[in-house]
């Protein structure tokens, strides 16, 4: 049970899986997590975008096709500054809205890089997704669908004119919430870790994987005081149905209505992951949304407090735009054989016809937006347009550590829902049906999938390409330049049955208590060590005593919480006296006393006490 929630966002790993090379050595270890945090320059800023008069509603295609008049939520924009003039300075803006189309991005970034001199690449507007929002324009081809049947007729003109009207005073919030961002700017401590949240589930397979990474990135004042928490976490914003007829921003706007409440003065700005497969289970009612707002909460207050990250530089972008390939365009015959179908596909091959018809021609490709933003390379934080599926999130984390990678979906445009290579094959809503909503021509490629995994690749700093190592093997430790030992989990051998060596994480899965991590260590120098260790448990399992022993001296300690599987700490647990010479070492739960999960065990290091 512990184990599948632990490991049920990567499920897919071996399938997935890149070759990996085995080059001991080459890794750095997080030495700089316990140096001094030196200061960024940060802004935060909100807006309300409640829209002010009736509207649409976007999101279902079964709505009401009137107006929605009334409030549940207010929904927001919220924009985070990062870095002075001069310092390529960067701006994220989180936007509770089912989605963001280029060209409102792009009148946002051009304003931003003609009026403040902002890098494009350094820009990145992530949409929450939230189904309760106001229609921004045609994203969906839902407009039309009016009573079970699609219409050629246009909207009722007063639903264009607030629909266009909206769109317009979003536009200048968006412009106006990034520029006070920038002049709120003043020095700030920047960190990042993760956690967990554990609410949505795969919507196409029962059981199927979901990225349960609840990453936060800290902004607090010098004197610790909080200004602004960014939290990211891969889930539809569909906790309500369209039978809700009243705007609202569903789990998301309520996540940031408590912890604003919690941290007065503070700002909240949330952006989903990989959710183009994960709706939030349950749903359905406004205690599901107060629930998963809860959890959400609960989980950034435990990683408030918890040994997260400093980033002492403000992010630097790379920004990339790739075509991705439909897998057919159809020809004139073909659409209108399609326009015979009543669904969305013979709607769509309507709208087809028309294009043609007026002499425009059906796009074989989608051009695609790809942003990295490298944090003071500890973390990336990759940006992909559209309603990417879980398998990228997956598989990035597999390719580029699972310990260091962020991952926004829906941000700068939402064309469509991107599907991996998997989920073409498998078709239904998200792999095809979904296109033609969109008004795309058909399911993508599959080679898409490499391409935007190449292209992120492409752009990630070169700190995050050095390959990791695929397995654990055991290999004689030897000393560090400042005298250490660092037993890593990579460099173990193990003894027991169910402990697992999990790459993406660098780390053991522990997952039963007779399983045990061995190292051989040459040990240069006789003395005195102190012995800590980094590692990962859940609540439920934390408290567990484990030992290290070498002969038969042995060191007991216990696991203190660290907030969830996702959440690694250093702790010390000791301090043992070492003889020079090999020593073998062996880790494992205090035998016969303890039983289940242990913890996710990175690595052991030994410290020489001066
Ligand atoms: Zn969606």
């Amino acid at each position: 049970m512990i184990a599948l929630t632990r490991k049920s966002v990567y499920s897919l790993c071996i399938a997935l899986t890149f070759a990996a090379v085995f080059l001991p050595g080459k890794f750095s270890f997080s030495q700089e997590k316990i140096n001094k945090p030196s200061t960024v320059d940060a802004g935060v800023a909100s807006i309300d975008i409640t829209p002010g008069f009736p509207i649409r509603m976007a999101g279902y295609a079964a709505r009401l096709s009137t107006e929605a008049d009334s409030v549940l939520q207010p929904i927001s924009a919220k924009a985070l500054a990062l870095g002075r003039d001069g310092q390529h300075p960067s701006l994220l803006i989180t936007v509770d809205l089912v989605g963001i189309p280029w060209r409102i991005t792009k009148e946002v970034v051009d304003f931003l890089s003609k009026e403040k001199g902002i890098d494009p690449a350094q820009v990145a507007i992530c949409a929450s997704h939230t189904h309760g929002g106001p229609e921004v324009g045609n994203l969906i081809n839902i407009l039309q669908y009016r009573n079970g049947n699609f219409t050629d007729s246009l909207l009722a003109l007063s639903q264009l004119i607030h629909i266009t009207q909206y769109t317009e005073q979003l536009t200048q919030k968006l412009k106006d919430v990034a520029v006070a961002a920038l002049n709120n700017r003043k020095p700030a401590l920047v960190a990042w870790g993760q956690g967990q949240a554990l609410f949505a589930a795969n919507r196409r397979t029962k059981g199927g994987p979901v990225d349960v990474a609840l990453p936060i990135l800290k902004i607090t004042d010098p004197d610790g005081t909080l200004r602004g928490v960014f939290v990211n976490y891969a889930c539809h914003g569909t906790t309500l149905g369209g039978d809700m007829h009243k705007i609202h921003g569903d789990w998301i706007a309520e996540a940031h209505r408590v912890i604003e409440a919690r941290h007065p003065g503070a700002t909240a700005l949330i952006a989903l992951g990989c959710a183009g497969d994960a709706n939030p289970s349950p749903r359905g009612t406004l205690e599901n949304v107060q629930q998963h707002g809860k959890e959400i909460a609960d989980n950034v207050d435990k990683l408030l407090t918890a040994q997260l990250q400093p980033l002492n530089a403000p992010p630097v972008g790379k920004m990339k735009w790739i075509r991705l390939p439909f897998s057919k365009v159809p020809d004139v015959n073909e659409l209108i054989a399609q326009t015979k179908d009543e669904s969305i596909k013979g709607y769509n091959a309507r709208l087809a016809l028309e294009r043609v018809e007026r002499g425009e021609t059906i796009p074989s490709t989608l051009d695609y937006p790809v942003q990295v933003w490298n944090f003071d390379n500890k973390m990336a934080m990759v940006n992909l347009g559209g309603e990417v599926v879980v398998d990228y999130s997956i598989r990035l984390k597999d390719e580029y550590g699972a310990e260091q990678l962020w991952v926004n979906g829906y941000s700068n445009d939402v064309p469509c829902y991107i599907a991996s290579r998997r989920v073409i094959k498998e078709g239904g809503y998200e792999g095809e049906t979904s296109m033609y909503w969109y008004n795309k021509p058909s399911p993508f490629a599959p080679e898409v999938e490499d391409l935007i995994v190449n292209a992120a690749g492409e752009l990630m700093p070169s700190a995050f390409k050095e390959e990791r190592p695929a397995v654990n093997r055991q290999e004689t430790i030897q000393k560090e330049a400042d005298g250490s030992y660092r037993l890593v989990s990579w460099l173990a051998g193990t003894a027991g049955e169910r402990i697992k060596y999990m790459p993406e994480w660098k780390a053991f899965g522990w997952f039963d208590a007779k399983d045990q991590a061995l190292w051989k260590a040459n040990i240069e120098k006789a003395g005195k060590y102190d012995v800590y260790i980094e590692y990962s448990v859940s609540d439920k399992e934390a408290g567990k005593t484990f030992t290290l022993q070498y002969g038969n001296k042995k060191l007991k300690a216990q696991t203190d919480k660290t907030g969830s599987w996702f959440t690694y700490k250093t702790k010390k647990a000791g301090t043992l006296r070492l003889p020079a010479g090999t020593v073998d070492f062996v880790l494992g739960a205090d035998s016969g006393k303890e039983s289940g999960s242990v913890f996710d065990l990175r690595e052991v290091r030994l410290v020489p006490v001066k």
